[in-house]
């Protein structure tokens, strides 16, 4: 499939070129979630498909896709396409107007929705998807409070930063005081002892039933719960716990909003994660696949009574960039790609035909794999020091000297030439839905070397 890609290969070894970009980059560059003058960002020259390169002529296969995005991969030529003729034919338009691939666009996912979702408000990225998603629970509610797992990330914002649980928040608290955390299911690490996903499943909803119960339900206006958990180790809910989260916002009035941004647009092998498991939230936040992240979009698709709510009620937001039309128009030929290449069976092809055995034959093989899980193209390799007690190779949110023996597998990975998403104890496998079944092979030999480095630590 990569073949039919494009993409314009860096002169190799353009040290000039290197030099001046880690210069700019040093210089003027503030990024994310770091302290500046610890860090030293690899510059990238192109990409193509399922691989990049560096200025110095180093080829990575992307087993990242750029943060779990680039669902169709490097320099997709439908997607550059779509987007150079929106430019010529009109770059943007104010949201308050009606636009053609705004609109196809919403259609289009309307269309793959669960249930009577049919109505999506765009945003500029997942965060705010989440912000806004709140933003509706609590107008249609009249209530305040949100429930959102310890083993969550929702975005960088003001409220989707108090929505994440994970110690990304740490900094930034007290922030918004009406949110509440609960655990979630996760069998490997299980809270409450369980042995068996039925076991898991249960436990976690009698769990969230009491944290509800001493909440205050009337005070609850959303709970917020990542379908399958990204960053936080890749968590496949066990059979039924999403429907008891269903069933309990039902009972209790409280509006079910499925954070997607992750893994919506195909990661799973559906349109939404949801419809593998068969349920129908209230909301769905999106943002990443629906374009590959080519350029920036999110958004909330609505159920047909929240959006009910605001027919004659004006709902208080809005951005000046909500469904850009240079958006759109890759978020529209997405679907076409997805359409035309079978993008959701392949996934769901090679994920259960090439991926989940080769991970499992890992997990056999190497004292150092604790678990593997994940479904479709989206799975996680968790590392522990000793597989007895299930003590994790690094200890929890370690960073530096601690996070040595992380940082020495993602070494050997980079040195083999593929690019790997570490995270904590764990290794996530996430490339492009396009990557051919021959560079998924080699990339999962070369984790599978890899992971000797962690065997020594056992
Ligand atoms: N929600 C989930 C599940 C995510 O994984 C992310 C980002 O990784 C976000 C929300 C935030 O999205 P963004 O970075 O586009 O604001």
């Amino acid at each position: 499939m990569t073949d039919t890609l494009i993409g314009t290969r860096h002169p190799l070894s353009d040290t000039a070129a290197d030099a001046q970009v880690r210069a700019d980059d040093r210089a003027h560059v503030f990024h994310s979630w770091s302290a500046q003058a610890l860090i030293d960002p690899l510059p990238i020259a192109g990409g193509t498909g399922a691989t990049f390169w560096d200025y110095e002529g180093n080829e990575y296969l992307d087993f990242s896709s750029q943060l779990v995005n680039l669902n169709l991969g490097h320099q997709h030529p439908d997607l550059v396409t779509a987007i150079q003729q929106q430019a010529a034919r009109l770059a943007t338009i104010q949201p308050s107007m009606a636009n053609d691939v705004r609109g196809e666009l919403a259609r289009r996912i309307a269309e793959v929705a669960p249930g009577d979702l049919d109505k999506v408000f765009f945003t500029n990225g997942g965060a705010d998807a989440n912000e806004y998603a709140v933003r509706m629970a609590r107008a249609v509610t009249g209530r305040r409070k949100v429930l959102s797992m310890y083993r969550s990330y929702h975005g960088g914002t003001a409220t989707a930063i108090s929505l994440t649980g994970d110690p990304r928040r740490w900094a930034n608290e007290p922030s918004d005081g009406s949110v509440a955390h609960f655990f979630g299911p996760y069998e490997y690490r299980s809270s409450w002892g369980a042995t068996t996903p039925e076991e898991e499943a249960s436990r976690a909803l009698a769990h969230l039933e009491q944290v509800v119960t001493l909440e205050g339900a009337s005070t609850i206006a959303a709970i917020i719960l990542e379908t399958i958990v990204g960053t936080n180790g890749v968590l496949v809910p066990p059979p039924g716990y999403l429907q008891g989260v269903r069933e309990l916002c039902d009972r209790h009035g409280i509006v079910y909003i499925a954070d997607e941004v992750m893994v919506g647009f195909g990661r799973v092998g559906e349109w939404f994660a949801v419809n593998h498991f068969g349920v129908t939230p209230d909301l769905i936040t999106f943002a990443k696949g629906v374009n590959s992240g080519y350029v920036p979009l999110g958004g909330v698709v609505i159920s047909q009574r929240i959006a009910a709510h605001f027919d004659t009620v004006a709902f208080q937001g809005g951005l000046t960039y909500s469904g850009h039309p240079l958006a759109c128009a890759p978020g529209v030929a997405t679907f076409e790609v997805f359409e035309r290449d079978g993008i959701l069976e392949r996934v769901r092809d090679l994920g259960s035909r090439v991926v989940e055995p080769r991970l499992r034959a890992m997990a056999d093989a190497h004292p150092s794999v604790g678990e593997v899980r994940g479904l479709g193209l989206f799975w996680a390799i968790e590392l522990v020091r000793n597989p007895a007690t299930r003590e994790p190779l690094v200890p929890f949110n370690a960073s530096g000297a601690d996070a040595a023996p992380m940082a020495a597998v993602a070494a050997a990975c980079k040195q083999a030439g593929l690019w790997p998403f570490i995270h904590f104890n764990r290794m996530h496998v996430a490339p492009p839905l396009v990557i051919s079944e021959d560079e998924l092979v080699r990339g999962l030999h070369i984790i599978d070397e890899a992971l000797t480095v962690a065997d020594g630590y056992v």
